[in-house]
């Protein structure tokens, strides 16, 4: 099989073997398993810039980036600093910091979208604080999601299209009461009936529209921008909300994330990943009026004993003044568009089926032939096994991707332009053995 011997795995099989024995699956997170990719997962020691090192010493070219917080590559010495130095004054006091002020001006006075926060722990947290949040301020119970984007694992969230155009959801997790499910409507991306049939359906019920305005959690499913408009517009006229939910485009498109790419002003936008440059950190934004109904100003309840923890403010602080540097985005984007075109250029010449899409630094390789992939439907489940092959081929070259095909890639200031021509090269010979089999 293949070309390139497999990598040597054994002291990752170990500690993944004894994981088994501590964690339900041998991890903490699921996909971290490996279970839609060939082997056992990798045991990370370290990383430094664009590149990672297992606990068998082999090193890769990282396009995972810890699932999207690194876009400074790893242990960048300005964000490791910045941690350092904040650390020798203790860890957290659950009381407030000149920190999260910090971080705060940084965030607002750069976004003309927001104008108040709220930091969490994690992405997950910040979203089912946004919901709660709609919920509170329009009285209504009912949120409309998408199929096929994916916002943290809380119980309203976690729920798939059931049959039908406009359903209930139907849970997508065991443990969720079916009764949850129920306040959540879930619709097809770039589907305008089906978001107007859900509001004739049930009228000055729904709370809130949450989307990932670019969904990156099922592939990459761009959305055009005029139905990003439509989904303003139909929330507005309902007097519903509409949440961008930017835990991965936030920071990672521009500064100002998919509202400021679009020009579109949703009413709740939640951030993760970047803000917290590889620390656990989330937070939700909007308007002073709206962000008026959180606890302690309002009666919308939300808290968190570690929330604005003043070694992850620094680790935000620090990564989002470089991301502030003039030229900082039109550089990384540019560089991600010539690679993605590259693997396409190759690709087309060689007749393979297969799409690169691309928007800032996140690209995805998507083994179609269709030229726009709009919804979770139009993805091909078919590719998946390509990916799979191309998953081990690619570790096999010293490249690291997301363990499913699935997930975006995502490049960093520190993927340089040499290793990313070796890295072209290397998924070009990857891509001949896939095409092969
Ligand atoms: N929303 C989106 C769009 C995400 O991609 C994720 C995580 N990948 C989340 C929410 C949940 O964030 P976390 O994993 O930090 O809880």
């Amino acid at each position: 099989y293949g070309e390139k011997p497999d990598i040597i795995r054994e002291k990752s099989a170990a500690l993944y073997e004894k994981a088994k024995s501590y964690f339900p699956g041998g991890v903490n997170s699921p996909v971290r398993a490996f279970k839609s990719v060939y082997g056992t997962p990798l045991f990370i020691e370290k990383g430094d810039g664009c590149y990672l090192w297992d606990a068998d010493g082999n090193k890769f070219v990282d396009f995972c980036a810890s699932w999207g917080p690194l876009i400074l590559g790893h242990n960048h010495p300005k964000v490791r600093e910045k941690v350092v130095e904040v650390m020798q004054n203790g860890m957290s006091f659950g009381a407030p910091t000149a920190l999260e002020n910090e971080l705060a001006e940084l965030i607002i006075s750069n976004n003309q979208y927001i104008q108040k926060i709220r930091f969490t722990s994690s992405g997950t947290e910040a979203v089912m604080s946004a919901l709660r949040l709609a919920r509170g301020v329009t009285g209504r119970d009912k949120i409309i999601k998408f199929e096929g984007c994916y916002h943290g694992h809380s119980d309203s969230l976690l729920v798939k299209a059931g049959s039908g155009l406009v359903t209930f959801g139907e849970t997508s997790s065991a443990g969720i009461p079916k009764s949850f499910a129920a306040e959540t409507i879930v619709v097809p991306l770039n589907d305008r009936d089906a978001v107007t049939k859900a509001f004739e359906q049930f009228k000055n019920e729904i709370a809130a529209v949450i989307i990932e305005p670019i969904p990156a959690n099922n592939g990459l499913l761009l959305q055009d921008k005029e139905y990003l408009e439509f989904l303003r517009e139909i929330t507005r006229s309902n007097s519903a909300l509409l949440i961008f939910d930017e835990v991965i485009s936030g920071f990672r498109v521009g500064f100002e994330g998919a509202s400021g790419y679009y020009g579109i002003q949703p009413d709740i936008i939640t951030y993760g990943k970047i803000i917290g440059g590889g620390l656990p950190v989330g937070a939700y934004a909007s308007s002073g009026e709206i962000m008026s109904h959180i606890s302690p100003e309002g009666g919308v309840y939300q808290a968190g004993t570690l929330s604005g923890n003043p070694v992850a403010m620094a680790a935000g602080i620090a990564q989002l003044t470089e991301l502030l540097k003039s030229g900082f985005y039109k550089e990384l984007n540019a560089k991600t568009a010539e690679f993605a075109e590259s693997i396409q250029r190759y690709a087309s010449a060689k007749n393979y089926k297969l799409k690169v899409f691309q928007i800032g630094s996140i690209f995805w390789i998507s083994f179609t032939d269709k030229d726009k992939i709009q919804s979770a439907d139009d993805v091909d489940a078919a590719g998946m096994e390509k990916f799979k092959v191309l998953h081990r081929e690619l570790l096999n070259r010293g490249i690291y991707f997301g363990p499913s095909g699935y997930e975006v890639g995502f490049i960093s200031s520190e993927h340089n332009k040499t290793e990313l021509e070796k890295v072209k090269r290397s998924i070009f010979e990857a891509l001949d053995i896939v095409f092969k089999k």
